[in-house]
């Protein structure tokens, strides 16, 4: 009694019961076997040619997953008639995954408050949204280099004339965003009657004092420029000196040192080629200060 079965290469084997002739057959098999196996080992060695290249140069990486808040021009935001985010934020991750050999770099829509513990879960490999460095998130995540000098400043409606600097909101209402350094110093006059409204963007802030919900907004003073450039002039003002002066970094995953490293070798790169000059002033309108 014999099964007859049929391999891929179109070989036909006889398995045979135990009998006279099977020691025969099965010499007859182990034969074939061997042929095919030669034939499989030649195959894959005319097709391993490229995975040896990949493998001697440093690997193209797939992907460069990005996390972001863009409710913050010029930093990030929704480009005009597209589903992409624009500014120097965006353009300059996009620059630093290309100079890191990254093939794709996708950004991702998130809260403010929701990236770092979406670095830390695991689920961003980056996130760059204007982050401050600053001690307290220093505990929690890593830093790259400072890529961008910044500080917070304080915006009020055009006819307010009593608040003319941060001791006069004493008692006042402030808008600011939640999870950011501009929340965190608002914090600071809570004791002394002043009421701190937080909301999830920016921009949510800026129309709180639009429709007098507040009295000031703290936010970064780059983005209130940009926020009265823009239309926020008809009915905001910023007043007096900024508040802070802060640096912003790409925020990386303390289990990912090695990633934090070549970002700022990127970095190091885009700042000599004159890439990062090449961004700043077209977001900034000048050359980055020395
Ligand atoms: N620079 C501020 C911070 O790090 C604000 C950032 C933001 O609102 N995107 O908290």
């Amino acid at each position: 009694m014999g099964a007859k079965t049929r391999s891929a290469k179109g070989f036909y084997f006889y398995f045979v019961d135990e009998g006279l002739n099977g020691g025969y057959k099965m010499k007859k098999i182990t034969s074939l076997l061997w042929v095919l196996l030669i034939a499989v080992g030649l195959l894959a060695a005319g097709c391993g040619g490229e995975e040896k290249k990949t493998s001697s140069a440093p690997a193209a990486k797939e992907e460069l997953i990005v996390g972001t808040e863009p409710s913050f021009a010029p930093f990030e935001f929704p480009e005009k008639d597209s589903k992409e985010f624009t500014g120097f934020d965006m353009d300059l991750i996009r620059a630093i995954a290309k100079e890191m050999g990254y093939k794709k770099c996708t950004i991702k829509n998130m809260g403010f408050d929701a990236l770092i513990p979406a670095i830390n879960s695991g689920n961003l490999d980056v996130a760059i949204a204007g982050f401050t460095i600053t001690e307290e998130r220093k505990q929690q995540v890593l830093f790259s280099q400072p890529y961008y000098k910044s500080g917070l400043a304080l915006v009020v409606r055009k006819e307010n004339n009593a608040v003319k600097a941060f001791e006069d909101l004493k008692g006042k209402t402030i808008a600011v965003q939640l999870g950011t350094t501009g929340a965190l110093h608002a914090e600071k006059l809570k004791g002394q009657g002043t009421v701190v409204k937080t909301f999830n963007t920016s921009d949510l802030a800026c129309i709180e004092l639009k429709n007098k919900g507040a009295d000031a907004v703290i936010s970064d003073l780059p983005v209130l420029q940009y926020f009265l450039k823009n239309g926020g002039s008809e009915y905001a003002k910023l007043v007096g000196e900024p508040l802070t002066a802060e640096d912003y970094g790409i925020v990386i995953s303390k289990k990912n040192p090695e990633l934090a490293k070549n970002i700022d070798k990127a970095l190091d790169t885009l700042k000599k080629n004159g890439t990062y000059d090449k961004l700043y002033e077209k977001w900034f309108g000048s050359k980055p200060a020395k």
